[in-house]
């Protein structure tokens, strides 16, 4: 059951509620977030929720039977949006793409890819600074040096950036220098990431995990938001299982299915999705078709020199076939 408080309720009325629960044998817990406040309360027998709705200072109370909770779509009317500033919006009607390498190299190569997405109207850029290597003696990123220059030369043009925050004490480094943190799937589960992204404003996007089940990606969202941060993007990037013909199995399902369970806004990731250059613009259709609010796609204007991931990322021109391609289809859906 989650109570949405009242936001300017009194601390008499929110003690009255929480020993209301306790009367109730109720547990519950108190999350503020920046936007609201919420007590959320584990029923474990059916109870009249109008007791709790006749409280002071409740403004509203619903019930949700999922495990997770403040993420799922059984409480909230409108599904969330995560408004960027500068009219960047993701979430509501349109299909936003965000794109770029997948390591941030050098500043020219910053320059160049943010200077093609102005050009080519696509608002927020992808690059890691932190990357996540399955050997250690491939390239592992720039570091906070390198997601300044990022941020700074994103700025100048009015772009927006995402990146892959890994661990617990690179938040606060970051934090002035990103827009959007993105954690990535082996960090999926990092409940320890999760609660201290919950504390922060900047929205966070998170990975499905490699072998990650769609309940864990959701209860993974419910870590951060119910922390206390709301503005949560959940990420459909492909997941392991027994077929090798290409690097991951993108779950085309998990779209619908992520959508239809949660207001959070829905990205799909086609690059690490398949994993093969060629297919990309095949999956990131098939995601818009089914339902995305958007797609993360890796680019680079020499995807064979790329230091990480050239296989899957498309070429400039390859990237404008492609949103070509996404702005009819965008028509047909
Ligand atoms: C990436 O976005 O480059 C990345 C490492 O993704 P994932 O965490 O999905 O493997
Ligand atoms: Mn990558």
């Amino acid at each position: 059951m989650i109570i949405q408080l009242e936001s300017n309720i009194s601390e008499n009325a929110t003690q009255k509620i929480r020993e209301t629960l306790d009367q109730l044998g109720i547990s519950h817990t108190t999350i503020k977030t920046q936007f609201q406040h919420y007590e959320v309360a584990i029923l474990k027998k059916d109870i009249d929720i109008r007791i709790i709705g006749n409280l002071e200072g409740v403004k509203d109370v619903h019930r949700v039977t999922d495990d997770y909770k403040l993420v799922s779509a059984k409480w909230k009317v409108n599904p969330t949006s995560i408004d960027l500033g500068d009219g960047v919006v993701i979430g509501g009607d349109d299909f936003t793409l965000m794109a770029g390498p997948c390591s941030i190299e050098n500043e020219e190569q910053i320059e160049k890819i943010a200077d093609y997405l102005y050009h080519n109207n696509v608002k927020i850029m992808r690059g890691g600074v932190y990357k996540p290597r399955s050997s250690p003696y491939s390239f592992r990123g720039l570091g906070i040096d390198g997601l300044k220059s990022f941020y700074k030369l994103c700025k100048e043009r009015g772009i927006k950036i995402i990146t892959e925050v890994m661990q617990v004490s690179q938040i606060e480094e970051m934090h002035d220098y990103i827009d959007i943190f993105q954690v990535g799937a082996r960090n999926s589960q990092n409940f320890n990431l999760l609660d201290e992204l919950g504390k922060v404003e900047k929205p966070v996007m998170i990975k499905r995990g490699i072998s990650g089940s769609i309940d864990e990606l959701l209860q993974s969202a419910e870590y951060v938001f119910s922390a206390g941060n709301e503005n949560l993007l959940l990420c459909e990037r492909g997941i392991r299982t027994f077929e090798k013909a290409y690097r991951n199995t993108f779950d085309i399902n998990a779209i619908p299915i992520l959508k239809e369970k949660s207001h959070l806004p829905v990205i799909a990731d086609p690059s690490h999705g398949i994993g093969i250059r060629k297919h990309v613009d095949k999956v990131t259709l098939a995601a818009l078709a089914a339902g995305a609010d958007g797609a993360i796609i890796e680019l680079h204007y020499e995807p064979e020199k790329a230091y990480s991931d050239g296989q899957q990322t498309l070429s400039f021109e390859e990237f404008k076939r492609l949103k070509a391609q996404i702005e009819v289809l965008k028509e047909v859906v």
